[in-house]
């Protein structure tokens, strides 16, 4: 088995693997899973016409390599051939699109999301269905219609979420990358806690067409995958303009991002926010983990530099304000006679409408629509909304303004590692308490990896638990960003999760 991209390119060009045997390797891997004491249940079904897609893949590639063209063919198809995992709130056509929720079981996507069109049109092959929290709302993929996903390196623990298929599957090798969704974090916490990395590009780099709407202003598709290269390469092929999102952008250095280099570490001015530096209720080991990252940074001649940014303490009241409220807004669609499930009982309109809701939806995301819709009914308006989103705006002020004077910021992704299944799921508060240090980078609009940088100690959990730390670039510097990432990558190969055969 391959575990990144680039090796998987170079043995599908030279005959030593194909693109079927990649798929029937993820249907194998997926299917003797399932039947495991404790199984993952990272994906939820593999679609059906992978096979045939990887076939098709095949035939082009056997041809290419006959005629002696194989290159140029892999510079027009960058992708051709590699499968893909997908997260369960990004439309494939014709296949189950559910976001993990009862609403919408049955519910088959009527066309492909840009990002899904674009990953096609590289070549690449949609792979399967990841599991998720319910709509994207969660920090432990628990709150799923489906059941939980394990963490592939100790199965009594969460992944993370809400993107916890994603990262559990490219964990734990079923898929050589996925698709997640971000709102507050949801691809960068689970890569934490699964020893991946996780990237979220600046708003709008990812075109939203064809993603479940949680937060509008905050969502954007991120990646995961082993390596920093083989997420710029995905994201070359899927960034852009579309005509179907008006928020979309374009990035410069398509070419940069198609073949990665490492950045030149010693001339990094790096800032670290001292509210994120000694949060309440960080863990010891992630605290050690951050120290050997900035002693890593110094050593290689970058400087380090504490700044004070109160605003970042508010940043998680702020998101979830602005979050649910625009979660209640967006998921008012689900009403019983525009998508997925109805509960008729024949009681008129009113009563279809509050039995499908109630029936539907999960608690937690039940109780996100109620706060939301408090908070944006007439007596409050005025005050909570407004007052999130002058927080907000205060947020972008400030961390623009310090990226006038440093490259990057540094933090740990999350204050703690993975934790046991079942730790926090009653405790509402405790889970959003996980998002402390990635709510600000959406609410900042800007891009974020979480590379997978050190363990937990050996006094703490067996096995050790990976812990992930943030690189964060100003808007539109993705470059940066993955190349920083990719120095860490090119000394620190092992870091993350081990990879076996
Ligand atoms: N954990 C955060 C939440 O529950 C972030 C979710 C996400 O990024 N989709 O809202």
């Amino acid at each position: 088995m391959y575990t990144t991209i680039e090796e998987t390119i170079n043995a599908l060009k030279t005959a030593k693997t194909t693109s079927t045997a990649l798929v029937q390797y993820s249907i194998e891997n997926f299917e003797k899973d399932k039947g495991s004491e404790k199984p993952l249940n990272a994906f939820l079904e593999i679609y059906d016409d992978a096979l045939a897609l990887a076939g098709d893949a095949d035939k082009k590639i056997q041809d290419a390599i006959k005629a002696g063209n194989v290159d140029s063919l892999f510079e027009k198809y960058p992708l051709l051939g590699i499968p893909f995992a997908n997260k369960d709130n990004i439309s494939v056509k014709g296949k189950k699109l559910t976001c993990s929720s009862k609403i919408l079981q049955g519910y088959k996507a009527p066309y492909n999301a840009t990002v899904i069109n674009r990953l096609k049109d590289a070549g690449a092959i949609p792979l399967c269905r990841c599991n998720q929290d319910e709509f994207a709302m969660g920090s432990s993929t628990e709150y799923s219609v489906y059941g939980p996903t394990r963490n592939p390196i100790n199965r009594d623990y969460v992944s993370g979420g809400s993107s916890g298929g994603s990262c559990a599957a490219v964990s734990a090798n079923q898929a050589l990358f996925a698709l997640g969704t971000e709102t507050g974090g949801s691809v960068r916490l689970p890569a934490s806690y699964c020893g991946v990395y996780g990237f979220k590009p600046t708003y709008g780099v990812l075109s939203r067409w064809g993603v479940v709407a949680y937060g509008s202003s905050l969502d954007q598709v991120g990646i995961v995958a082993h390596n920093p290269k083989d997420i710029a390469k995905s994201l070359s092929v899927m960034s852009g303009v579309d005509f179907y999102d008006d928020t979309s952008s374009d990035l410069t250095d398509f070419q940069k991002l198609r073949d990665l280099k490492s950045q030149d570490v010693s001339k990094l001015k790096i800032a670290v926010p001292k509210q994120f530096e000694h949060a309440k209720g960080m863990d010891k080991d992630v605290a050690k983990v951050f120290e050997d990252v900035k002693s890593w940074f110094l050593s290689k001649g970058a400087k380090i530099e504490v700044v004070d940014l109160p605003i970042l303490d508010a940043s998680i009241a702020s998101y979830y304000v602005i979050a649910l409220s625009e979660a209640a807004s967006n998921l008012s669609r689900f009403d019983g006679i525009r998508y997925g499930n109805r509960v008729d009982e024949g009681g008129g309109y009113d009563k279809l409408y509050i039995d499908t809701r109630s029936q539907g939806f999960g608690e937690e995301v039940k109780r996100r629509i109620i706060i939301g819709n408090y908070v944006l009914s007439e007596q409050f308006s005025g005050q909570t909304y407004k007052k999130g989103m002058s927080v907000r705006a205060r947020i972008q002020r400030e961390v623009a303004k310090l990226f006038e004077s440093y490259d990057l910021i540094l933090c740990p992704t999350c204050p703690t590692p993975s934790f046991k299944l079942g730790e926090k799921v009653d405790d509402p508060l405790a889970m959003y308490l996980s998002d402390l240090f990635t709510t600000f980078v959406n609410l900042a609009r800007i891009p974020s990896i979480s590379v997978p940088a050190g363990f937990t100690s050996k006094e703490s959990s067996s096995p050790l638990m990976p812990v992930g730390i943030q690189f964060i670039g100003k808007m539109f510097d993705e470059l940066k960003v993955l190349q920083t990432a990719q120095a860490w990558e090119e000394e620190h190969k092992g870091c993350g999760v081990p990879v076996k055969e």
